[in-house]
């Protein structure tokens, strides 16, 4: 069994999506796995790194510093070198926060009495200055996070937010030094440690000072950041960018994307493939809800389609559409009774010769991950910015493999789904 050399753990499916994304295009070869691995999973014998995903970041801090700490031992076993907590780029944490216990608990379990908290990812817009984290033009608080439904983020200075969540003392490291190079940085973190600091927000405005934290973090066991520092690290490993890196089997088979997200992106994107003339199924949840069979009946239609190129599924609605169903089934039956409807058209599509499957939307990625049994995929090439296409092994239908897009709403272009099957040819 080889080992890897970066280990990280992601509080999030398509977050940890996110990151191996960014680390092969850094040229590392990684391996995303799906929840804390048994011992018996094998990433193979090319992985440089592998990106724990879990769905820690809005679970009771105990459960996901246990979930943490159990991913960071597997992780250990690998040989994992330096270990990446990974957290959204906009800091979602709950008011009882999950990202101090969850830093502290693995601090601890490494024996390390020092780190830092990077969130920034300034190709998005996400840039912290003197510890305050602005979304674009931004504040994070003026930014419309302050009314996540979930993670409410009320104060964008990110030190005291931390220092909120953490026992031991949060410090900052400023622009100048990030400015100023990797050496001024390790100067920082010196005199930070001096003063008892043990975390240590850090100022970032561009790529730029994100390559020189990345020097500076080398050999420290434990990094905490957003998806960004991702183009940092690999360096320290002796990695660059190569085209090797995303490198996957040849595709093969039938193509069809599954979408269950609503986000304004992907509506465009659905609006797209169906202006393009392509064959595009919509799935109505109070017919599902009436008891109706539409996972049979999108089978069946798919069947008909499926030979002359790629078919889409959908169940995109515009808001109204979407407040209305939530309306008479209630928010939560309704999002549970669609994401289980298109989990097992993804199912059916796979069973059915399936072999390059898109899926649109965070949580309709998780459940059709879940329904193909998928315990972890390898990160292939990016088709637009945080999505790459992955190959899973799947125990359905006996498939050798499959090639799986997991696109979160407001991810990809309007032409993301022909652009994406495109691309496999
Ligand atoms: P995104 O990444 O765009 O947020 P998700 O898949 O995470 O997409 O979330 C979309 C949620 O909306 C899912 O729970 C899905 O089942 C639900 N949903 C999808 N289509 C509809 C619809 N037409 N009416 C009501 N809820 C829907």
């Amino acid at each position: 069994m080889t080992k890897i050399l970066l280990g990280c753990i992601a509080d999030d499916f398509t977050g940890a999506t996110d990151l191996a994304n960014t680390l092969v295009r850094a040229g590392m070869r990684v391996v995303q796995a799906i929840g804390v691995p048994d011992d018996a999973l094998d990433v193979g014998l090319d992985a440089d790194a592998v990106v724990v995903a879990l769905k820690s970041r809005t679970i009771a801090p105990a459960d996901a510093v246990t979930q943490s700490l159990a991913a960071l031992a597997w992780l250990q076993r690998r040989g994992a070198q330096q270990i990446y907590f990974k957290y959204c780029s906009t800091f979602d944490s709950t008011p009882a926060g999950n990202i101090g216990p969850v830093t502290e608990a693995l601090m601890a379990a490494l024996g390390t009495d020092f780190t830092v908290a990077a969130p920034a990812f300034p190709d998005n817009q996400r840039t912290v200055f003197k510890g305050h984290l602005f979304v674009g033009d931004l504040l994070l608080n003026e930014s419309g996070m302050q009314s996540h439904p979930l993670t409410p983020m009320r104060d964008a200075n990110l030190v005291r937010v931390l220092q909120a969540q953490c026992r031991g003392k949060v410090g900052l490291i400023d622009y100048r030094s990030g400015a100023a190079g990797a050496d001024a940085i390790g100067a920082r973190i010196d005199q930070l440690r001096r003063e008892g600091v043990r975390l240590a927000v850090v100022d970032t405005l561009s790529n730029d000072d994100l390559l020189h934290l990345g020097a500076a973090l080398k050999g420290m066991p434990l990094v905490t950041a957003g998806s960004g520092l991702g183009v940092g690290l690999p360096a320290n490993f002796g990695i660059s960018p190569c085209a090797d890196a995303g490198g996957l089997p040849a595709a093969t088979g039938l193509q069809a994307a599954v979408s269950g997200s609503c986000s304004l992106a992907t509506r465009r994107q659905v609006r797209s493939f169906i202006d393009a003339g392509r064959p595009a199924l919509g799935i109505d949840p109070l017919r599902i809800a009436c008891g109706i069979d539409v996972v049979a009946e999108a089978l069946a239609w798919a069947e008909t389609q499926l030979a002359q190129g790629p078919v889409l599924v959908y169940s995109t609605a515009d808001p109204d559409a979407v407040k209305s169903v939530q309306g008479r089934l209630g928010v939560e039956a309704a999002g549970a009774m669609v994401e289980c409807a298109m989990a097992a058209i993804a199912r059916g599509l796979v069973l059915r010769g399936v072999r390059q499957l898109l899926v649109a939307g965070g949580e309709t990625s998780g459940a059709c991950v879940q329904s193909l049994n998928i315990r972890q995929l390898k990160i292939g090439p990016q088709i637009d910015p945080g999505v790459p296409w992955c190959h899973a092994l799947t125990d359905v239908a006996g498939a050798p493999g499959l090639h799986l897009a997991l696109k979160s709403g407001n991810f990809g272009s309007d032409d993301f789904f022909s652009k994406a099957f495109t691309m496999q040819r």
